[in-house]
């Protein structure tokens, strides 16, 4: 491995992502950024304010000027929303905020600030390896059984509200999730952290 790392850690809901994502970086010694937590403060700040999700041009305003810090806690414009941003309310809408193409403009936009500003990184999402980052060190695509999945995301989220956020997710028109074609494909099915973080270390 030469220089520092850029890791993209991309798949579904449940998949395992912020799991291995926090255990690689803390592993290499670089930072993380949960970019699924910038998605879901907007749509946090968008319910807070009583606007429609699916309102593009006033979600859309909402990404553009909101100041949104996500490192170990996560707030927007102030208000801590570390664990607000998980509740159902947020899943429900998250999906319908992350369609929207200025919405994405601006966080990716926000994403790349992130990288350059450091050396190396690990980046966690749907698009990072595809579309924020094509040209990261390495790439990866996690996956997990649809059981699994849903029995991962148990606690906060309906095994429904799972595959009907990963069903928008997929089929959305911006940067839906998808393999990236140089991604590495890992099943996590079973296997321990420790496992698949030393696969993933053994392809940088
Ligand atoms: O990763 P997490 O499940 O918290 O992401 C919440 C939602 O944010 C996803 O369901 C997806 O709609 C959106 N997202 C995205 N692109 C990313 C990260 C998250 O569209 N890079």
């Amino acid at each position: 491995m030469t220089g520092s790392p850029l890791i993209a850690i991309d798949g579904p809901a449940g998949a395992g992502k912020s799991t291995v994502s926090r255990a690689v970086a803390e592993r290499l010694g670089l930072e993380r950024l949960d970019t699924g937590a910038m998605y879901r403060s907007v749509a946090w700040e968008a319910l807070h304010r009583g606007v429609d999700p699916a309102d593009e041009a006033a979600v859309s305003e909402i990404a553009a000027t909101a100041d949104i810090e996500v490192g170990p806690g996560v707030s927007i414009n102030g208000a801590d929303v570390t664990h607000a941003i998980r509740t159902p309310e947020v899943s429900r809408a998250v999906s319908i905020v992350a369609a929207n193409p200025a919405v994405r403009r601006e966080l990716v936009t926000r994403q790349r600030r992130w990288a350059a500003g450091r050396s190396g990184g690990v980046v966690e999402g749907r698009d990072i390896g595809s579309v924020v980052f094509p040209d990261a060190t390495v790439k990866i695509y996690l996956t997990a059984s649809p059981e699994e999945r849903a029995r991962r995301r148990g606690h906060d989220e309906s095994a429904d509200g799972v595959a009907t956020r990963d069903r928008l997710d997929s089929t959305r028109q911006a940067s839906p999730l998808t393999q990236a074609l140089d991604a590495h494909v890992l099943d996590t099915t079973g296997r321990s952290v420790e496992d698949v973080v030393e696969e993933v270390l053994s392809w940088l």
